[in-house]
């Protein structure tokens, strides 16, 4: 663009994208610090399930204590991480990091890992997993993989394989912010999803009278019909809450119950049920 715009035009804008480029650079070397120096912590979000009337698993979330610039979130560092690579040790700190936390929760509540495009189509990803599985001694069937419509764009069969090999682990596998990027309903039927996260997008404006309800419905119906799980996520108020239990939906996810919270913070909320059952039985 800018050579068609002539070599003026070139020289006046080439400042600007220097220092783009040395900003990038810059975060860059510092996320690599950030590795080194342990600045990456998890944040967990709970995972209500209606039917269960409980937490039945938490969604870890990467945050980013930066020494100069405090806490970066993960949406303005993720995409510079994929692009660069480095989202593949970040990630693996992240697998092993969930699945030690989580080692340390009740057998019955599960830790859900997101992982990015390159992650998934890193060859290695399957051996980082049963590394940390094997190391933090984490059941498979505890760990829940979170993947993006994003997939949908490569080669299918090997997005098939990749998939089956990961389900073979005894890990399962959610399709993540569903209705927002590539998806098509049909997608769901060819690929084996053990859970489908339904879109903030749609959450936010239900009971709000537009089209939303009738997008739930249609996925909590398709869902069931192939025997998925489903999380409604973002869900801030009761109207949603409600809207959801009657459109079927399985799980819940947001502000109303909980935002994400400290890894000590989780540890504490289960000392605290454990102390009132265990006063309840005394
Ligand atoms: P996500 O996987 O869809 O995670 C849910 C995001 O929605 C989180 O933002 C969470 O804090 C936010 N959220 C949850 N409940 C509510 C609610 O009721 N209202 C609103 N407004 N927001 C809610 P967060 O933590 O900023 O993460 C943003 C995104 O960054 C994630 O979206 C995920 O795509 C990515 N991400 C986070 N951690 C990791 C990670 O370890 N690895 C990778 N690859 N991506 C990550
Ligand atoms: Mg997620
Ligand atoms: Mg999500
Ligand atoms: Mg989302």
């Amino acid at each position: 663009r800018a050579k068609s715009e002539g070599k003026s035009t070139y020289h006046f804008f080439e400042p600007a994208l220097d220092q783009q480029a040395r900003e990038r650079r810059q975060t860059e070397l510092d996320m690599r610090s950030a590795l080194r120096d342990g600045d990456f912590e998890l944040h967990y979000q709970p995972l209500y399930s209606i039917a269960e009337d409980r937490f039945t698993g938490f969604e870890a979330l990467l945050r980013w204590n930066h020494p100069e610039r405090g806490r970066i979130s993960p949406l303005d560092f993720i995409p510079l991480a994929e692009e660069t690579g480095l989202i593949l040790p970040i990630g693996e700190w992240v697998i092993r990091e969930a699945c030690r936390q989580a080692a340390e929760w009740p057998e019955d509540v599960s830790v859900a890992v997101n992982i990015s495009p390159k992650q998934f189509t890193y060859a290695g990803l399957t051996n980082t997993i049963l590394q940390a599985l094997s190391s933090t001694g984490l059941a498979a069937s505890r760990l829940e993989l979170e993947i993006t419509e994003s997939i949908f764009i490569a080669d299918v069969e090997k997005t098939l394989s990749t998939l089956h090999n990961l389900r073979s682990l005894g890990v399962r596998i959610a399709l993540d912010d569903f209705g927002t990027g590539y998806s098509s309903l049909s997608y769901l039927r060819s690929f084996p999803f053990d859970k489908v996260k339904i879109d903030r997008s749609f959450v936010e404006d239900l009971g709000q009278g537009g089209n939303s309800h009738a997008v739930v419905r249609a996925i909590t119906t398709l869902a069931d019909a192939l025997g998925m799980d489903t999380l409604a996520e973002g869900v801030e108020i009761d109207e949603q809450l409600e809207v959801l239990k009657q459109e079927g939906c399985r799980n819940i996810q947001g502000y109303l119950f909980s935002k994400p919270m400290a890894a000590s913070d989780v540890a504490e909320l289960f000392e605290n049920s454990a102390s009132v059952q265990s006063s309840r039985v005394a």
